[in-house]
């Protein structure tokens, strides 16, 4: 502050005395006329100042700021200081707007600001995907009024922060919204507009999945109870009754029993820390297995021919991918009428190892599918209880296929036969050496040796 005053006050000084020694040598008209002179010069110079000072206030980002000197140039100094300091603060706002405005475009939830009125005072991209608001548009419009669903207006009367309320999004039927408010600030409120449409799914699977077993379930428990409740009334009926009632309860409790085993396999084919163990698979003693079990299975009432076009080895996991080829052939001895014939066939086709299950039986209409490897899906469901079917089976093929990065082909025809082939991708096929063909890969249930 000294340094302002100094300067001022010593010329002060010196234009004092040099009008007193001005008087003093030529007499106070000469000192008078050098006061008037300096005081002239004063003016004239403050005001030529004072006017470029306006003119840069005018404009002060697009003008350089006056230069002067004395303390004129001290007050430009610290204006123009003062001026940049907050041009720095300026810009730093704006990148923080900017970063904002970039976050809030990014985030996939609808973003809502609310005044205290439920006015718009803002709102993200996001916000026109699953709200249909318009960010220019709809600022300073009531919310009650754009979304009128009377649940909303519920919601929004109830101010209840904790509660979260689900919908449908108003632009599209198809998508689930989860709605919240989120209180800030004075008055103000967040309206998050979060999209859970995969979740719903997920959980009305859970739900469809849980009813499906109890139903499974149902049944067979209640064939037991019934006749364990029987036996236990009449403990005096014939031997050859309850004879009956034991085969018809055993009959149930297996099927409980193939019930809870497949539900298992599918759940450890689901598990995510179960990695596939790669081994190398003998296909064409596989393929003789399958044949015997098949023959096990039909009890001499289908033709079952066994053609192996291919010596190739399959690499993957030997159990899974001989209960995904069982399943096949367990359904077309179970879906094809006695006198039926059933071929199993393996080769390759451009580089593509397939294992074909090919049956005389009922087919499948076209309709059905792209349903079947579906959980519980049946397109004939008393048909399939009948023959001790548990509705999993080809969804167990799907997941072993896919883990296998393989596939299945269906072919059918209603009345002709049905042809599942399991195409194994090129990746996937090994080429044993003489050595290796000469060992015998020992797989459960093997019930007859390679021939
Ligand atoms: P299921 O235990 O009922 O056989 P799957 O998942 O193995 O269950 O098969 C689903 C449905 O596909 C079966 O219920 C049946 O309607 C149909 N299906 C499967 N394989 C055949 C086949 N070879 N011939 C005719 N229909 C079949």
């Amino acid at each position: 502050m000294m340094g302002f005053w100094w300067r001022p006050l010593s010329v002060l000084a010196s234009v004092m005395l040099v009008a007193l020694m001005l008087w003093a040598g030529s007499g106070w008209v000469a000192a008078l006329g050098f006061l008037t002179g300096i005081q002239a010069f004063v003016m004239l110079r403050r005001l030529w100042q004072e006017y470029r000072l306006s003119r840069w206030l005018e404009n002060p980002d697009e003008v350089t700021p006056p230069d002067a000197g004395g303390s004129w140039g001290d007050i430009f100094y610290r204006l123009e200081k003062l001026q940049r300091r907050q041009r720095a603060s300026r810009s730093e706002l704006t990148s923080a707007l900017e970063q904002f405005e970039h976050a809030a475009q990014a985030v996939p939830d609808g973003m809502v600001i609310l005044n205290g009125n439920e006015q718009i005072d803002w709102c993200n991209p996001a916000s026109r995907k699953y709200l249909g608001l318009d960010c220019v548009r709809d600022r300073g419009q009531f919310i009650r009024y754009l979304l009128r669903q009377a649940h909303f207006i519920e919601f929004l009367d109830a101010a209840d922060y904790s509660r979260r309320m689900v919908c449908k999004s108003p632009i599209d039927r198809e998508t689930t919204l989860s709605l919240q408010l989120v209180p800030f600030g004075e008055d103000k409120k967040l309206l998050v507009a979060r999209d859970i449409t995969d979740l719903e799914r997920v959980d009305a699977m859970r739900r469809d999945f849980i009813a499906n077993v109890s139903h499974e379930l149902r049944t067979p428990l209640t064939v037991v109870g019934g006749f364990v409740e029987t036996l236990a009334d009449a403990p005096d009926l014939p031997a050859s009754e309850s004879r009956r009632y034991f085969d018809l309860m055993l009959d149930h409790t297996r099927r409980m029993q193939h019930l809870l085993d497949d539900l298992l396999t599918l759940s450890r084919l689901e598990s995510a820390d179960h990695t596939l163990k790669d081994e190398p698979v003998n296909v064409p003693e596989l393929a003789q297995a399958l044949k015997t079990e098949a023959e096990s299975l039909s009890r001499g009432r289908h033709r079952i021919i066994l053609q192996i076009d291919s010596g190739a080895w399959l690499k993957g996991n030997l159990q899974e991918i001989r209960s995904a080829l069982g399943n096949l052939v367990s359904n077309a001895v179970r879906y094809t009428p006695e006198g039926g014939e059933i071929r199993l066939r393996w080769n390759v086709r451009a580089d593509e190892g397939v294992f074909a299950v090919t049956d005389t039986g009922e087919g499948i209409a076209a309709e059905h599918l792209p349903r079947l490897t579906e959980r519980f899906y049946r397109v004939d469901r008393s048909r399939s209880r009948e023959t001790g079917g548990t509705g999993l089976g080809l969804a167990i093929v799907k997941h072993v296929l896919t883990r296998h990065d393989a596939r299945l082909e269906i072919q059918s025809a209603p009345g002709k036969g049905s042809t599942f082939s399991a195409v194994f991708p090129p990746q996937r096929m090994q080429h044993p050496s003489a050595a290796e063909r000469e060992t015998v890969i020992p797989f459960p249930g093997r019930t007859q040796a390679a021939g």
